[in-house]
């Protein structure tokens, strides 16, 4: 996977129309990519504003969706985006109400959802798992690039292992962890009376997902964990992905089945002793060719879903099970 993106960094690097390439690909995956470098102007981004459902909005600028609740207590935020866009979401916050913001939740600890926190922690508490706090604390690599540790305002200053709750505008905000999914330190977040789910990057629309395993992430935990989610959610509720458009529980189960249907291709010709070359060349995935036009491509996708099934321990080995989010221990 990560090779996949340094093949597709050296392709960028090397082709004239790699600025116009650039251009057109979402910024946030661009970070996530380590191509922080790229120069965005941030100056043209809009905050989108969309009430979802009860308490909660969606806003949608560059970067991860911001999931937003109002109420008589005030604001509680997750993610928050990049930190030039810190004016730009609290101006549209204003839109919709004029009451302070409370509390930051960071469904991850990747830069495009967590890159405002320097700019909020000053009026409000930043919460997360315990991991967030200990990977942007130290820095790494994320993708092909090292992210630079982060400043001691950017950190969270609340943080759980299991799940963390905050009770503000009738709401029993829950922030729930699912081990080694797109991270180590995912959590999904429950508004359950407004019957909305922030599903963090467990859940994107652009096609194959990315999934950070240098920082503890794994398909077969994806997979787990928004199995779960889905089990707790009323068919009738709102998802907000980490990236994409609004979406329904059907479409997370669309996702789900695709996720489980492409590990079980891969799994299969794997033990039938095929190469991930040989599964690219016979094209394996060709049901799914859309999926792969996005960031991640179908050839990366394979190579993560190979290096899965062919892991000592089998295809489950990534996910453990840690006891949290009511899982049979
Ligand atoms: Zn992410």
């Amino acid at each position: 996977m990560f090779d996949q993106i340094k093949i597709w960094m050296r392709h960028l690097a090397h082709t004239k129309c790699a600025p116009l390439t650039l251009k057109f690909l979402p910024v946030s995956l661009l970070l996530t990519a380590g191509l922080a470098a790229a120069q965005q102007d941030f100056s043209k981004v809009q905050i989108k504003v969309t009430k979802v459902g009860g308490t909660v909005y969606m806003l949608e600028g560059a970067g991860g969706n911001i999931g937003v609740s109002v109420g008589e207590d005030g604001v509680v935020l997750v993610d928050d985006q990049f930190a030039p866009l810190a004016p730009k979401i609290r101006e549209a916050l204003k839109g919709i109400t004029d009451k302070p913001i409370k509390f930051v939740l960071n469904t991850h600890f990747h830069g495009d959802h967590t890159g405002g926190n320097a700019q909020f922690s000053s009026e409000a508490p930043i919460i997360a798992q315990e991991n967030v706090r200990k990977r942007l604390k130290e820095g790494g690599m994320v993708g092909g690039t090292e992210a630079k540790p982060a400043s001691k305002e950017a950190l969270p200053v609340i943080t759980f292992n299991d799940r963390a709750t905050v009770h503000l505008n009738g709401e029993d905000i829950r922030a729930i962890h699912f081990p080694n999914g797109h991270t180590d330190g995912d959590s999904v977040i429950f508004f359950p009376q407004s019957n909305v789910v922030h599903m963090g990057d467990d859940f994107v629309t652009y096609g194959f997902p990315f999934v950070d395993v240098r920082s503890g992430g794994s398909v077969s935990g994806m997979i787990a964990g928004v199995e779960k989610v889905l089990s707790m959610t009323p068919p009738d509720a709102k998802i907000i992905p980490g990236h994409g458009p609004l979406s329904t529980p059907a479409d997370v189960r669309k996702f789900v089945q695709m996720l489980k249907e492409t590990r079980a291709l891969v799994a299969q010709a794997a033990d039938q002793g095929k190469s991930a070359k040989q599964m690219k060349q016979d094209h394996l995935l060709a049901k799914y060719e859309e999926l792969g036009k996005g960031f991640i491509k179908t050839e990366a996708w394979i190579d993560l879903l190979f290096a899965e099934a062919t892991r000592k321990g089998g295809a489950e080995a990534g996910y453990q099970n840690h006891g949290h989010a009511d899982e049979q221990k």
